[in-house]
C-alpha cells in the first residue's frame, strides 16, 4: 500500500498540485491538517482534497477557521490571515473542515495534527516531548505535523533518535516505535522553500484496519518511508496572496522557506 502523507498545506493549491502531481498514483492520500490558514486558496484546497478524497485530521488552523477559540492564541500575522480566511470559506468548505476529526487511525497508524498526547497544539521539536509521546502510542507509528519540518523520531536504545529528512531521503522502518512528520506542503520552515511530503510504503499487515491492540505486530515494521520535495511557482502564490493583502511576512517567508 502506497500512501502520499500530506500535512500544513496552508491554503497553497499551487502547492498541492505539484506535490499531487509528484506523487503519481497512490493508494491513499492521507493528510495531517493545517489545511487553511496563512494561504491566500482555502476554497481551491479543501475542494481538491475532498475530490481524491483524502482523509485526515484536524490543524488548529482549521479547527479557528470554523470559529474555533483557537483564534486567540495567534500571532498578530497568523491571526490576521485567518480573518481573512474565515471571510473566505464557503460552506462546504466550513462543513468539511468542521467534520475533521482530532485524530484518526487508519491501516493501524495513528494520524493527529500536532502530538499524539495534544493533537492540535503541540510542537515536538525535543528528546522530551518525543519521548513522552512515543511512550503514549498505540500502536508503533503515529504521523504528525505543525512543525513545518520533516523529521522521525523513534526509539534508540539510549532514548531517542531524531532522522532528519534533510540527512536521508529515506527510511525502512523496524519495530521500534516512531514519531513521523512529512514537514509542509504550503508553507515549509526547514530553509527549503519547495513543497515538503512523503511517500509511506507499507506491506499489508493482517487486521491492522481494526483498533490497535499491545502485543500487535509493529505496523510500521518493513514500511519505506520517502520524504520528497516538489517544486512549484512560488512566485504565483505571492502574488495570490498580496492581491489579498495578505500579512508581507507570510508571503515573503514562501520563498525563504523559514
Ligand atoms: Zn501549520
Amino acid at each position: 500500500m502506497r500512501i502520499a502523507v500530506l500535512s500544513d498545506i496552508h491554503a497553497n493549491l499551487v502547492a498541492l498540485e505539484a506535490v499531487l502531481a509528484d506523487a503519481g498514483p497512490v493508494d491513499a492520500v492521507w493528510h495531517l491538517g493545517d489545511v487553511v490558514g496563512y494561504g491566500p486558496d482555502p476554497n481551491g484546497v479543501v475542494r481538491r482534497l475532498r475530490e481524491i478524497g483524502a482523509l485526515g485530521v484536524r490543524g488548529n488552523h482549521d479547527a479557528a477557521a470554523v470559529g474555533g477559540s483557537e483564534i486567540d492564541w495567534f500571532n498578530p500575522d497568523a491571526r490576521r490571515a485567518m480573518e481573512w480566511t474565515r471571510t473566505q470559506i464557503d460552506d462546504d468548505t466550513r462543513r468539511w473542515l468542521a467534520e475533521l476529526p482530532e485524530r484518526r487511525t487508519d491501516a493501524g497508524v495513528e494520524l493527529v495534527h500536532g502530538s499524539p498526547r495534544q493533537p492540535l497544539w503541540e510542537y515536538v521539536l525535543s528528546p522530551g516531548s518525543a519521548r513522552a509521546n512515543l511512550d503514549r502510542l498505540a500502536g508503533s507509528l503515529a504521523l504528525h505535523g505543525h512543525t513545518h519540518v520533516p523529521v522521525l523520531w523513534r526509539d534508540a536504545d539510549d532514548g531517542v533518535e531524531l532522522v532528519r529528512a534533510a540527512d536521508t531521503s529515506h527510511v525502512v522502518l523496524d519495530d521500534r516505535r516512531g514519531l513521523l512528520n512529512p514537514g509542509s506542503v504550503g508553507q515549509p520552515r526547514d530553509g527549503i522553500p519547495t513543497a515538503s511530503y512523503l511517500l509511506l510504503d507499507m506491506p499489508p499487515v493482517p487486521g491492522a484496519d481494526a483498533a490497535v491492540h499491545a502485543g500487535d505486530p509493529a505496523v510500521g515494521a518493513g514500511a519505506t518511508v520517502t520524504w520528497r520535495r516538489a517544486a512549484y511557482d512560488i512566485r504565483a502564490v505571492q502574488e495570490a496572496m498580496k492581491a489579498a493583502h495578505l500579512p508581507t511576512f507570510l508571503v515573503r517567508r514562501l520563498e525563504l522557506g523559514a
